[in-house]
């Protein structure tokens, strides 16, 4: 029998999937060698899934947190359970992610109404 290892936790992909299937583009990260480290992921926050870079970012109940969009927001303590994120996912920080993760033209949509303008 092979143990199969391929069994990952997917908690953290309930609308849609992170876009990490392309994070080769971004081995680089880090102090070299290893496994590639995700620089991006996913923080529920003031009712939506953000975004956010952990080069300069790390969520933490109660502390302020800038997302890729721009936004600063602020997780709690039912944002840090994953498996519980049911809120929208922030679109902007989608696309933010995409961009700066290098991936191609058409894989980078264009903001559609489907965010509102929040300023
Ligand atoms: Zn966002």
């Amino acid at each position: 029998m092979s143990s199969d290892r391929g069994i990952a936790p997917t908690y953290a992909c309930i609308t849609h999937c992170v876009p990490a299937s392309r994070n080769d583009v971004r081995t680089s990260f880090g102090n070299g060698g290893g496994a590639p480290v995700q620089r991006y992921l996913w923080q529920q926050a003031d009712g939506r899934r953000h975004a956010y870079d952990t080069d300069t970012g790390r969520p933490a109940v109660g502390q302020p947190l800038t997302a890729l969009c721009g936004v600063t927001v602020t997780p709690r303590t039912q944002d840090m359970t994953p498996g519980t994120w049911f809120d929208q996912t922030c679109w902007r920080c989608d696309r933010e992610w995409r961009v700066r993760a290098g991936f191609p033209p058409e894989e980078i949509p264009a903001l559609a109404a489907e965010t509102e303008g929040a300023q």
